[in-house]
């Protein structure tokens, strides 16, 4: 039986050597990635360039999936906005659109659900349903700049899923992305958020060392963290951070830690303590994220204490700064809002 190829997955040369065997001439490879790749095409009537004869070869060995931009939230608040994606199996993931000064930004999602089990987060309640393929990372990208009709400026990896939990895909969508000849879009303005996967840390930085990392470290204290973070169990925290240091040596670049103030939990002095110890001779910046008023893990506004100890922390030199709250009357937190949507019943009411 002949396995059926997504073309959208490939790389040019992948494609070129796989036509060959079909007796398709090789110049259409770059014709099919450019469809593919900077036009967002995503199905083969959409390749205009290719002849009619060639589609129907290409179609005995490869298929192009396609997905939608299945509903989009605009925030009152500002100009956040929410999107959920329907994907082929009828699977759906969400995004996040975020208006900035410097442009627009897309938070992206890398696996329908999640298996980290963090505590506070919405996208892994049900764990894991499947990891996303290279061309599903890459075409949330390409749907949005397409809806909207922007250019983002850059794209963070911090929507459901853990990226380093299907590191292959991940990467593979990244340099998909940054292929001069499709979306060109450059290295640096790409951001992969681990919750704390050491040894892929490493493994990216050795990959991809022109792309930023964010680590979410919520706390420097083992027992707390192993509670809220799971993968703290398998990656302590000191194991977390000699691989951190590992990758800045590899890199040389800035690290993000991503630190989300549970008051009572993390926040006290000797949390401002840890941080100098962790953070000593590290190349860094502290993003310090006020708990989402709205998160189920806990309904009371958090953004004071927030703000308190970001004080602290300035104080001890830590060189932090508060992330603004975008879109939190839209469920703007990973995993809240394809919650919500589903438990509302709308998904059975567009697709029955
Ligand atoms: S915060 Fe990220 S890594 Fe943790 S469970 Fe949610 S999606 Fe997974």
């Amino acid at each position: 039986m002949i396995k059926i190829i997504i073309l959208n997955n490939l790389f040019e040369n992948e494609i070129k050597n796989k036509i060959a065997d079909l007796g398709i001439k090789s110049y259409r490879a770059d014709q099919i990635f450019r469809a593919i790749h900077k036009q967002g095409v995503m199905s083969f009537d959409g390749i205009n360039q290719v002849s009619k004869a060639d589609i129907e070869l290409l179609k005995k060995e490869f298929t192009i999936s396609s997905m939608e931009i299945l509903k989009d939230f605009h925030s009152k608040q500002d100009e956040t906005i929410k999107l959920l994606y329907l994907l082929e199996d009828n699977n759906i993931i969400e995004g996040v659109l975020m208006k900035y000064k410097h442009g627009y930004s897309l938070c992206v999602s890398t696996q329908v659900g999640c298996r980290m089990g963090c505590d506070f987060c919405a996208s892994t309640k049900k764990g894991l349903e499947r990891n996303l393929e290279a061309f599903e990372i890459a075409s949330q990208i390409y749907l949005v700049e397409k809806h909207f009709s922007i250019n983002l400026s850059s794209i963070v990896l911090m929507g459901s899923g853990e990226p380093f939990d299907n590191y292959d895909n991940v990467i593979r969508a990244l340099k998909l992305l940054n292929d001069k000849k499709g979306r060109n879009l450059s290295f640096r303005n790409m951001t992969v958020s681990t919750c704390g996967v050491a040894d892929k840390i490493i493994e990216f930085g050795k990959d991809l060392p022109q792309a930023n990392l964010a680590v979410s470290v919520h706390s420097f204290n083992n027992e707390i963290r192993n509670k809220v973070m799971p993968v703290n169990y398998k990656y302590p925290i000191e194991r977390l951070f000699s691989a951190i240091r590992e990758y800045l040596l590899i890199t040389n670049n800035r690290i993000s830690i991503e630190y989300t103030v549970i008051p009572g939990e993390n926040n006290n002095d000797e949390d401002v303590n840890l941080f100098r110890k962790y953070l000593k001779n590290t190349n860094y910046i502290v993003n310090l994220i006020a708990l989402n008023p709205i998160n189920a893990y806990n309904n009371k506004e958090y953004k004071e204490e927030a703000k308190i100890f970001m004080e602290k922390l300035k104080a001890s030199n830590i060189n932090v700064t508060l992330r603004r709250e975008l879109g939190s009357d839209i469920s703007a937190s990973c995993g809240q809002l394809k919650k919500s949507y589903l438990e509302e019943g709308e998904r059975n009411e567009i697709h029955s």
